[in-house]
């Protein structure tokens, strides 16, 4: 993903596209069997929502396969992973193989999962992360490194490893209504300043559901979930189409008590998969690290974005808020 720079010109054109979306993601559950969900989940069960350890090791093993670019060994044996433990976790696996042409025109041998609980419920919630890896550190302080591959840690494995310890915790206690959750391809094989250069495997993915009439209620993006000390704040795009959706995902932290880390203001306006989602017609919104003061991780697109720099803590805390607001509605 990238910081947007050409801000006003996307923000006109998405106001517009936002303007005829209609807010669907309704589902709020019923008052009582929400508070009941609420209680035992902030009160006695808080370790049972999500294991924050857990989603460590979903990250640890991804990045031990190594650098997850596009046409590499590393990136199939991933792919054949992730399709594997959603399989194992109760999921019914949908897989899109496609070849997509990359900026440079290289051609990427691309491939979207999708594990789907509940698929015949026609209310659906889309969890979504990439898992692809960037393949050059180009804004690495090192010169020599910047021809090199990303692990990644943060940025792809963060958060499909939230989703995995999610679907771990839908396996064990399936949801009452749909849930889908969505690894995407080629996001990070970009140009800075070309917008239209990300996001392939999710504009693939909009374009092309790879189920007949596929859609979602709306849609959470989790991108670089697991920085020490991370903070989220609400993002521009996100703002513009599903309000209400960040709306409850930022109180749903604050009443977890996580206030300090999901700030309730807007940061800025980044390019990444949700957009693709946004143009479709679903809202969705991105939970991202980044600050107004620093921008992105100091460690975003660079040799050092590896596990060193993931916090299990991090981790558990957007993992406890989504999981959270996925409970007390889906
Ligand atoms: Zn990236």
């Amino acid at each position: 993903m990238t910081i947007t720079r050409t801000l006003y010109l996307l923000l006109t054109s998405l106001a517009t596209c936002c303007a005829a979306l209609c807010w669907s993601c309704t589902a709020k559950g019923t008052a009582a069997g929400a508070g009941t969900v609420t209680d035992s989940v902030v009160s006695t069960e808080k370790s049972e929502v999500f294991s924050a350890d857990s989603a460590y090791a979903y990250v640890a093993r991804q990045v031990a396969f190594g650098p997850r670019v596009p046409n590499t060994d590393a990136h199939m044996r991933a792919g054949e992973w992730l399709a594997s433990e959603l399989k194992r976790h109760g999921a019914v696996v949908v897989d899109q193989p496609v070849t997509l042409t990359a900026f440079d025109g290289t051609k990427l041998k691309a491939r979207n999962i999708m594990g789907r609980y509940n698929p015949d419920s026609p209310q659906r919630l889309l969890l979504l992360a990439h898992w692809d890896c960037r393949p050059w550190a180009d804004e690495d302080s090192d010169e020599a490194k910047r021809s090199e591959p990303v692990d990644g840690a943060n940025d792809g494995a963060s958060g499909v490893g939230v989703l995995l310890e999610i679907a771990r915790q839908l396996g064990i206690d399936s949801p009452s209504k749909g849930i889908d959750i969505l690894f995407v391809d080629a996001e990070d094989w970009g140009s800075e300043g070309d917008s239209d250069s990300w996001a392939l495997g999710a504009r693939h993915f909009a374009a092309h559901p790879p189920v007949e009439g596929y859609s979602a209620d709306c849609a959470i993006l989790l991108d670089m979930v697991g920085g020490k000390d991370a903070r989220f704040y609400r993002e521009y795009f996100s703002e513009n189409a599903a309000p209400e959706l960040s709306d409850a995902l930022w109180q749903t932290a604050g009443r977890l008590g996580h206030g300090e880390r999901f700030i309730n203001r807007i940061g800025t306006a980044v390019t990444d998969d949700h957009v693709e989602l946004i143009k479709a017609g679903i809202p969705a919104i991105d939970i991202i690290e980044y600050n107004p003061s620093h921008g992105f991780n100091e460690h975003w697109h660079t040799s050092h974005d590896n596990m060193e720099g993931i916090s299990s803590e991090t981790l558990g805390i957007v993992g406890e808020t989504v999981m959270t607001y996925l409970r007390e509605n889906y």
